[in-house]
């Protein structure tokens, strides 16, 4: 199972609390809970969200990453682009950290930056990932953060620059949660966008406990089943949890509500590992 979407620094958004202090703490911790989260729900491989504000020398913000991927090696990568930043010197340090191949992705933060996807500033980050076979994963719906605007991490953007940058494969991170039927339409039409079904619910066990029993996890699963079927194409939804905002297993049984069994296999691990190169 490779868990697409998961938090194991902190991302440095604009306004965001609440992140766990063991997310900056020493590393032997950190990677002591992540082995232990990895194996309750039987997790093989993980896709780390960079941060904002990185150093010149590490302009992607996925050194902290790097760093724990030392001592957990499954542990991988994801780039963020950061559209306040496209001087040429800039995105030439961003392109030599490409060429050490250990990006798996880039992302781009909708909302908590006041950049929608169709803002020329993120142009040269399509294109670089074009370039690099890379995929772009965008933020979208809900922000985690009283400073984001919402109205640009609205899903139905994405299309406007899926279909500009056919080359490049993008991922709606959250299904646009929770515009997740414009979400859909934008899957349905462009070959080239896919879904990640992470942070849908954002608790600890014993909140997911309490949702389940007042009949809200059943009504999320519903909605979102709906938004996939419109889809017809789960072969094109990737697993993630958002962790630390979820418990890793927990979410797990929750998204295998989500999935007809008979794609488990390409949602929770193929849908990555071809689209990711894992
Ligand atoms: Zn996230």
């Amino acid at each position: 199972m490779i868990d697409m979407h998961i938090h194991a620094v902190n991302p440095q958004l604009p306004g965001v609390r609440h992140i766990p202090d063991f997310l900056s703490g020493p590393l032997e911790p950190l990677v002591a809970i992540l082995r232990q989260q990895m194996q309750e729900s039987g997790t093989e491989a993980m896709l780390g969200m960079g941060h904002l504000g990185g150093t010149a020398d590490d302009p992607l913000g996925i050194a902290s990453t790097l760093r724990i991927a030392e001592l957990l090696p499954v542990l991988h990568p994801i780039g963020v682009a950061d559209p306040t930043r496209i001087d040429t010197e800039h995105l030439q340090r961003v392109e030599r950290q490409l060429q050490s191949g250990k990006v798996k992705a880039l992302k781009g933060y909708l909302g908590y930056l006041y950049y929608g996807p169709d803002s020329p500033a993120y142009v040269p980050y399509y294109e670089l990932a074009a370039r690099y076979k890379l995929p772009f994963i965008f933020h979208t719906g809900d922000n985690y953060s009283d400073l984001a605007k919402v109205k640009y991490a609205h899903p139905l953007l994405v299309d406007e620059v899926a279909v500009d940058h056919r080359g490049v494969n993008f991922v709606m991170a959250h299904f646009g949660n929770p515009w997740i039927t414009d979400a859909a339409e934008v899957l349905y039409k462009n070959e080239n966008v896919w879904a990640d079904l992470s942070g849908l619910l954002v608790g600890d066990d014993a909140y997911f406990a309490n949702m389940t029993e007042r009949g809200v996890v059943r009504r999320v699963v519903e909605r979102v089943k709906q938004g996939i079927e419109f889809t017809e194409r789960p072969d094109k939804f990737l697993y993630g949890t958002d962790w630390p905002l979820a418990p890793m297993r927990t979410y797990r049984d929750f998204v295998r509500e989500l999935i007809p069994e008979n794609y488990h296999q390409a949602v929770f691990h193929d849908n990555a590992k071809a689209l990711f190169k894992m």
